[in-house]
């Protein structure tokens, strides 16, 4: 358990203590106690994880800003039933346009991420702009196809002008070790970063890409906390590969940090 993580378990344990209740509605208390006690906490979020009391089911109920997390009948991931899509001919072909790219390295608690300043990577979807902000991974894989999920999860955040998100998912299995990675995984921080870790070499953002880009599109969420909605998603039909090893130095810092898929309710799924 890192340090901010004892803190806060020690603090929410002071205060159930003390408030003898710690049912919804107590985090705001919480975050303004933890305020006005320690400095330190200014940048304090409420804590949620994968697993126990602060994992997924209970999401919603951590902090009001959490309720899309429950209410939403947008969510994501989904299982997408593959046999069950049909093609639309009317969307436009997604352009996606990315080259070898600097990029800082963090490990937030959830994933690894690697984040992008430049603005020089963008997909074109509906003929509207995404840039891409940042990447990052999950285990296993946060979407299933026909009920499955592979061994990891990559998810390409993209932001438009007017600050909508359009995330690029692509599913890992295992194989040929994935080059295009290994700049990364040769300095995957295994601790909480308190800032980036800048690192002097670029990532081929291209070479990330399967060939077939056919994708799967709908209307979701976040897949993490606040999990909000109106998230524009492109899930490539087409894995690529990760070595068992890549694998098995993701999962050793992160065991299993994916979302279990959630209702489609009445959305539909196209495939392009
Ligand atoms: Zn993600």
């Amino acid at each position: 358990m890192n340090r901010r993580k004892f803190y806060y378990s020690f603090l929410s344990a002071s205060l159930c203590l003390t408030l003898a209740a710690c049912s919804t509605g107590n985090t705001q208390t919480l975050v303004q106690e933890s305020k006005e006690t320690k400095p330190v906490a200014e940048n304090h979020q409420t804590h949620w994880s994968y697993e126990g009391k602060t994992g997924p089911e209970h999401w919603g109920e951590l902090d009001p800003a959490f309720s899309a997390c429950v209410n939403g009948a947008e969510q994501s991931p989904i299982n997408i039933e593959i046999s069950q899509i049909n093609p639309n001919k009317e969307l436009d072909k997604i352009d996606i346009n990315y080259q070898p790219t600097k990029f800082t390295l963090m490990n937030n608690g959830h994933t690894i991420q690697a984040n992008f300043k430049a603005e020089n990577n963008s997909i074109i979807l509906d003929g509207t702009t995404y840039n891409l902000v940042q990447f990052h991974f999950h285990t296993p894989s946060e979407h299933q196809f026909n009920g499955k999920n592979f061994d990891m999860e990559l998810h390409l955040v993209h932001k438009n002008d007017t600050g909508n998100l359009a995330v690029l998912g692509i599913m890992i299995k295992e194989g040929k070790e994935n080059e295009a990675l290994s700049n990364i995984w040769s300095n995957l921080p295994e601790k909480e970063t308190e800032k980036d870790i800048e690192l002097n070499t670029t990532v081929n953002l291209p070479s990330l890409l399967p060939n077939d880009q056919k994708s799967f599109i709908y209307n979701g969420s976040l897949t993490t906390p606040p999990c909000t909605e109106e998230v524009k998603w492109i899930v490539l039909e087409q894995p690529i590969e990760m070595a068992r090893e890549q694998i098995d130095a993701f999962q050793k810092i992160f065991s299993d940090n994916h979302r279990p898929v959630q209702p489609l309710n009445d959305r539909e799924v196209t495939k392009q």
